[in-house]
């Protein structure tokens, strides 16, 4: 595997604030990132050199803009896996690959893919009509989340079902598509493992975060996590087996759900940078997007060493349209660039260094 030399171009797929900042975190580092996305004017396209407007299905575009670039990476998972073979025939390295897709598409394949590699998840069942329903969740001991299988993000495609009176209707309400119907969890907080591999196979770990959802999307991320570091240790050991197992190539979240007695369940996992490793530019010595383009570039990993507690805070929908005059000298204000300020989107966040670290 060679080394990507500076001023090489990398592409990305998808135009996402993610694209933005893996483009601010490239051009750092003195790459050119062009960004293929169909939107117009999306976040990662005003930062880039060329923006490549088309379909995930325009094989002819895609084909192009992966012989225009030197490596391509991408910024959001649901990136159809024949777009992925169509850049891989050109030639071009495409990091992460079609395992890392595939399995993170399809949330049966993930609890499947990570059961199988040891690592434990939430007890479930697959969900293919209406009628599967009510003896798993009698299974599942009579309270539990009906998930789409594919494409639900942020608490999109969700239904709790915590009697058998809220099953008429659950499927309906997720779209009437393929599920997995999970046992509710009592955690005590949730954690992510944030995990670069790169295309040597070196890796390289974050302390993870605790982070707490309002909703279902994430609202804060703080390190450190206020547990014992064996358990985060631990945490970290099974994010590393992950990416070994995938053969994944650059930045990876593994999200966990921490029990009362700190037994580890991993929620899920995203096979790209993460909204909970936002604060890790700020408080570490490298941050996710530089770490996640050495990795994909071939570069030694940097140090991960965390050197501040942080606290990351969402900006989300309205309070995006934050006044500057009320921020404080310390608050470390990302915005993507997004025009308008929808309910429950993500506009920006604010990282503040709490204090040197002490542990
Ligand atoms: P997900 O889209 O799977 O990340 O779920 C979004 C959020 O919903 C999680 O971060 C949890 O806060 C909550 N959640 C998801 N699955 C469960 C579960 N099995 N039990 C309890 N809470 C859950």
């Amino acid at each position: 595997m060679s080394l990507i030399a500076p001023g090489s171009v990398i592409g990305i797929l998808g135009g996402g604030q993610l694209g933005r900042m893996l483009a601010n975190g490239a051009q750092r580092l003195g790459f050119d990132v062009d960004i293929y996305c169909p939107e117009e004017d999306a976040p990662a396209t005003r930062v880039c050199r060329r923006h490549w407007k088309g379909a995930y299905a325009d094989a002819a575009l895609l084909t192009e803009f992966a012989r225009a670039c030197d490596v391509v990476s991408l910024e959001f998972e649901n990136i159809p896996v024949a777009a992925v073979e169509i850049i891989e025939a050109t030639g071009t390295p495409l990091h992460p690959g079609a395992k890392s897709l595939a399995v993170s598409q399809d949330r049966g394949e993930e609890k499947a893919f990570l059961n199988s590699i040891g690592i434990a998840t939430a007890e479930y069942r697959l969900i293919d009509s209406d009628a599967d329903i009510a003896p798993a969740l009698a299974a599942l001991g009579g309270k539990a989340l009906l998930k789409t299988r594919r494409e639900g993000y942020d608490g999109k495609g969700q239904a709790w079902i915590r009697s058998p009176d809220d099953v008429a209707g659950a499927w309906e309400r997720v779209g009437g598509a393929p599920c997995v119907l999970e046992a509710a969890i009592s955690f005590e907080r949730e954690i992510s493992v944030l995990v670069a591999r790169s295309s040597t196979g070196e890796t390289a770990t974050w302390a993870p975060p605790h982070n707490v959802h309002l909703d279902g999307i994430l609202a804060t991320s703080t390190a450190p996590s206020g547990l014992p570091l064996e358990i985060e240790h631990d945490a970290r050991e099974q994010a590393i087996m992950l990416v070994d197992a995938l053969g994944h190539v650059g930045v990876l979240a593994l999200e966990f759900f921490v029990l009362p007695d700190g037994t580890l369940l991993a929620n899920e996992f995203a096979p790209r940078v993460h909204n909970s490793g936002h604060w890790t530019p700020e408080a570490c010595r490298t941050g996710q997007f530089e770490q996640h383009i050495r990795a994909i570039c071939g570069w030694p990993l940097g140090d991960t060493l965390r050197m501040f507690d942080a606290e990351m805070v969402n900006l989300i929908g309205e309070a995006g349209l934050i006044a500057p005059s009320h921020l404080e000298p310390g608050d470390v204000l990302t915005l993507y660039g997004k025009r308008d300020a929808r309910p429950g989107r993500k506009m920006g966040h604010i990282t503040r260094l709490l204090a040197p670290r002490k542990d």
